[in-house]
């Protein structure tokens, strides 16, 4: 069987990000041959006519404006959206306001509506799809019963959110203890980032390209063997719910897999 190509789509709303480079890495690390696509929705939508594609910006502007979690400790805290909200997205969606992140929507939900747009041919396992957005995702925990943010979700088409990895790992205690303490009032936040500058990821972060190789390869690792995450602090696929846990699997020097982890892909590689 032929080695299975990934697609890398690039929405292109984090400056830090350089797709080329992560497809080389990624082509590198799974011997695999790597695309580089435009945004999603716009690229599969390209498929269809003017009047087919005008539906279903429609329906995914409405879809995704009733998919905002709107409160944390509920579950499907969706409802009817507003006009307004359905005009967002709609912007959003024709590439003309991507800049803000705005309320999170609902994860697995946002990655089934993507995986709807893949044409048949492409919906196999012989296709890898991961998508970058800017979008915060949250998922419903049981354990806890509140949805939290996400920075992955695993899974055909794989979406990883940049923004997601500023806001979802917590930040140190500390830093929350200082924040809850300080006057409202702007040059004091500042203040507080740059004491605390280098411990977690900030928006348009230098460190972003780095730290999605990561995530390129937790997405890469369950849609080729289906494994999820991993329990080693060293390892790339660490399951990070803090920032400094994230920067130590992804940024150091020597930040690679585990020696089992390592071993899959040597021998995937071997078989190429
Ligand atoms: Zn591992």
């Amino acid at each position: 069987m032929q080695n299975p190509t990934f697609f890398l789509y690039d929405e292109n709303t984090a400056e830090s990000l350089r797709s080329e480079e992560l497809a080389e890495f990624l082509k590198g690390a799974f011997a695999a041959p790597v695309e580089v696509r435009e945004e999603f929705v716009g690229r599969h939508l390209g498929r269809w006519g003017e009047e087919e594609r005008r539906g279903w910006l429609e329906e995914l502007a409405r879809r995704f404006a009733y998919l905002r979690v709107r409160d944390v400790n509920r579950e499907n805290s969706f409802s009817d959206p507003l006009p307004m909200e359905v005009d967002v997205e709609r912007r959003r969606l024709l590439n003309e306001n991507r800049g803000s992140f705005g309320m999170a929507v609902d994860g697995f939900q946002f990655q089934a509506c993507m995986r709807e747009l893949l044409p048949v041919e492409e919906r196999g396992l012989q296709h890898l799809h991961i998508i970058f957005t800017n979008r915060l995702l949250a998922t419903w925990e049981a354990d806890d019963r509140r949805y939290h943010l996400r920075t992955i979700i695993l899974g055909q088409p794989a979406v990883i959110s940049t923004s997601g990895l500023v806001e979802a790992p917590a930040k140190p205690r500390e830093y929350y203890l200082i924040r809850q303490r300080l006057p409202d009032d702007e040059l004091a936040r500042v203040n507080l980032l740059r004491q605390f500058a280098g411990r977690f990821l900030e928006h348009s972060d230098a460190r972003t390209n780095q730290v999605v190789k990561g995530y390129l390869m937790q997405a890469a690792f369950y849609l080729l063997f289906g494994e999820r995450f991993c329990k080693d602090p060293d390892c790339r696929l660490f399951n990070a719910h803090w920032q400094e846990e994230m920067l130590h699997a992804q940024l150091r020097p020597e930040a690679g897999l585990c020696e089992k982890h390592e071993e899959m892909v040597e021998e995937l590689r071997a078989k190429s």
